[in-house]
C-alpha cells in the first residue's frame, strides 16, 4: 500500500484481523486516522506459536544472511522515509521535520546491526591445564517480546527487533495503542525486505495489561524488553519473575541540566532548547531539571527567553512549526497540574500560558522551583523549563543525584578539571558534556537506578539478546 497505513495485527508474515476495533486518532486534529483491530487472545497466542517456529528457522540462517536481510530492511525504511514521516506525524504529532529525523536515526539501528550481526564473537580461554581446552560462544536467546511507547513510534522499535533478528532471535512486539500504524509498517517492509516469516510480529492491542501478561507468563517467550514508565516497568520486572526471562528495561528519567557559571552561555542555550523542546519535551532524556548556576541567572534567562517565546506551536504539519501538540488532552491536563502546582508553591511563570485548544502547549518557562514541588520530582513530558538556581558545584551534584532515576544527565562547562570531576559523579547512564542531544546508534543507551536495566545501541545492544555458553573440552 502506497501511504503504508494499515490496520490489522502482523502476524507471521499476514496480517491478522479481529472484528473488535478501535481507533488511532490524530493528536493534532483529534480525528480517527483509522480503526484498528484489537488483538484477541488466539490472536496472541498464534503470535507466539509464529515466533516459535520462526526462531527454529533462524538458527538454519548465518549472520551474513540475517545482515543483508536487515540492510534491505534498511534501504526500504530509507526509500520510504517521506511516507512513513507523514505517518508518524499523523499518529504521534511531532512537527515533520523531527519524524524524518527519527526515520533516520530509526533506521540508522537497522543499519549498525546489520554490521554488528557478523561480530558476536565468542572467547578462546587458556585453560589452567594442558588437558583441556576452553572457549565460550554466543547464541539467539530465543522468542523475544517487547512493549514499546508512543514518543518515538519508529526508533523505540528499531533498537529493538534490529539487533534480536542480528542475534537470530525471532520478535512479538506490542506498540503503544497510540501509535501502532509505524509500527505494522515497519513490520511489512521487514518482511518485504525477506525477514523469516514468524520473526517480526505486531500485536496492535487496546488492552496492554491483558497482552503484557499473556507475553510474560509465556514460557515459550525467553526475554522481555520494555521502554516506558517504571511503574508499569516494575509490574513487568515482577511479571517476568515467574519464568526468570532475561530483561531489558528503558524507563523514566529526571535529567539534570546543569549550566556553570564558565559554560559558553550561547552555546548551553542552544543545547537546552534542542535537550527540552525535541518532541514537545516528550522523551525521556529530555532535560527536565534545569539548574543555572546564580551569577549567570539572568544572562541565561535573558537570552533563552525570546528563543522561547519565538517557537511556533502547530500542527506538526505546518510550515516552520516547532511544537506539535502533546499526544492526548490528558497530557496538557497533566502538564497544567504540574505548572499549577509550582506556582501556587511559589515558582515565578515567564511566558504565555493562553490555551491553544486541544492537546497543544505553550513552551514555558517556571523560574525558582524548589525541591517541594512535584514539578521538581516527576517527568514533565512537556514543554516546559523548569529552571532551579544553584550556587556551586557540591550543592549541584547533591541536587542532581538526589531523585530514584538515573538515565541522562547534561552540563555546560569548559573547566577541564569540573568536566570529569562532574561526569564522574553524576549517577546517571548517559552524560552529554557541552551537548544537548546524544542519542546514536552506535553508543550504549540506557539508565542505572530505577531508569532500567541493560543498554540498546552500540554492540552491548547486540548482547541484550545472545545467551553465552561455555564448553570445556578435555584432550
Ligand atoms: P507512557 O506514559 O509513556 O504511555 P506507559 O508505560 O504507560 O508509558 O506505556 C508504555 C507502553 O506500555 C505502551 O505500549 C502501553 O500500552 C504499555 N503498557 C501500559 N500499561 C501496561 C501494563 N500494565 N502491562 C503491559 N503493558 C502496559
Amino acid at each position: 500500500m502506497s501511504n503504508l497505513i494499515f490496520s490489522d495485527s502482523f502476524i507471521n508474515g499476514e496480517f491478522y484481523k479481529t472484528d473488535t476495533r478501535f481507533s488511532v486518532d490524530d493528536p493534532a486534529t483529534e480525528k480517527s486516522i483509522v480503526n484498528v483491530s484489537d488483538i484477541d487472545e488466539q490472536g496472541v497466542n498464534k503470535a507466539i506459536t509464529a515466533a516459535q517456529g520462526a526462531f527454529s528457522k533462524l538458527k538454519a540462517t548465518n549472520a551474513t544472511e540475517r545482515s543483508e536481510t536487515l540492510m534491505r530492511w534498511y534501504e526500504l525504511v530509507i526509500k520510504h522515509k517521506q511516507t512513513l514521516a507523514e505517518l508518524m506525524t499523523k499518529e504521534q504529532g511531532k512537527p515533520l521535520k523531527e519524524s524524518l529525523g527519527e526515520i533516520d536515526y530509526g533506521a540508522g539501528f537497522i543499519k549498525w546491526y546489520a554490521e554488528e550481526a557478523k561480530r558476536s564473537y565468542g572467547d578462546v580461554i587458556p585453560a589452567t591445564d594442558n588437558n583441556h581446552r576452553l572457549t565460550s560462544f554466543k547464541q539467539p536467546i530465543g522468542v523475544v517480546a517487547g512493549i514499546t511507547p508512543w514518543n518515538f513510534p519508529v526508533a523505540m522499535v528499531t533498537r529493538k527487533v534490529a539487533p534480536a533478528y542480528a542475534a537470530g532471535c525471532s520478535f512479538i512486539l506490542k506498540p503503544s495503542e497510540h501509535t501502532p500504524l509505524c509500527a505494522i509498517a515497519l513490520a511489512y517492509l521487514a518482511d518485504q525486505a525477506g525477514f523469516v516469516k514468524g520473526a517480526f510480529n505486531v500485536l496492535v492491542s487496546q488492552n496492554a495489561k491483558k497482552v503484557g501478561e499473556m507475553l510474560t507468563d509465556s514460557e515459550v517467550v525467553r526475554k522481555f524488553t520494555f521502554t516506558g514508565s517504571t511503574g508499569v516497568g516494575k509490574q513487568l520486572l515482577s511479571q517476568c519473575a515467574s519464568t526468570i526471562k532475561r530483561t531489558s528495561m528503558e524507563l523514566g528519567g529526571n535529567a539534570p541540566f546543569i549550566i556553570f557559571d564558565n559554560a559558553d552561555i550561547n552555546d548551553a542555550i542552544d543545547g537546552l532548547m534542542a535537550a527540552k523542546f525535541r518532541n514537545s519535551g516528550q522523551a525521556c532524556v529530555a532535560a527536565n531539571r534545569i539548574f543555572i548556576q546564580r551569577n549567570v541567572l539572568n544572562e541565561v534567562l535573558e537570552k533563552i527567553t525570546p528563543k522561547i517565546a519565538a517557537l511556533k506551536v502547530a500542527n506538526g504539519f505546518e510550515e516552520g512549526v516547532d511544537i506539535g501538540p502533546l499526544i492526548y488532552p490528558k497530557a496538557k491536563e497533566k502538564v497544567q497540574q504540574l505548572i499549577q502546582d509550582a506556582l501556587n508553591k511559589g515558582a515565578t511563570l515567564i511566558g504565555d500560558q493562553r490555551d491553544l485548544g486541544g492537546s497543544f502547549q505553550n513552551p514555558v518557562i517556571i523560574t525558582n522551583v524548589t525541591t517541594h514541588m512535584d514539578i521538581y520530582h516527576q517527568e514533565v513530558f512537556g514543554p516546559v523549563l523548569t529552571v532551579i538556581p544553584f550556587d556551586n558545584e557540591a550543592e549541584v551534584l547533591a541536587l542532581s543525584n538526589d531523585v530514584p532515576y538515573g538515565l541522562a544527565a547534561y552540563f555546560y562547562s569548559q573547566n577541564i578539571k569540573q568536566i570529569h570531576r562532574v561526569s564522574e559523579a553524576l549517577e546517571f547512564g548517559m552524560i552529554g558534556i557541552n551537548e544537548g542531544v546524544i542519542s546514536n546508534p552506535v553508543a550504549p543507551f540506557g539508565g542505572v537506578k530505577q531508569s532500567g536495566l541493560g543498554r540498546e545501541g552500540g554492540h552491548q545492544g547486540l548482547n541484550e539478546y545472545l545467551e553465552e555458553k561455555y564448553v570445556c573440552i578435555r584432550i
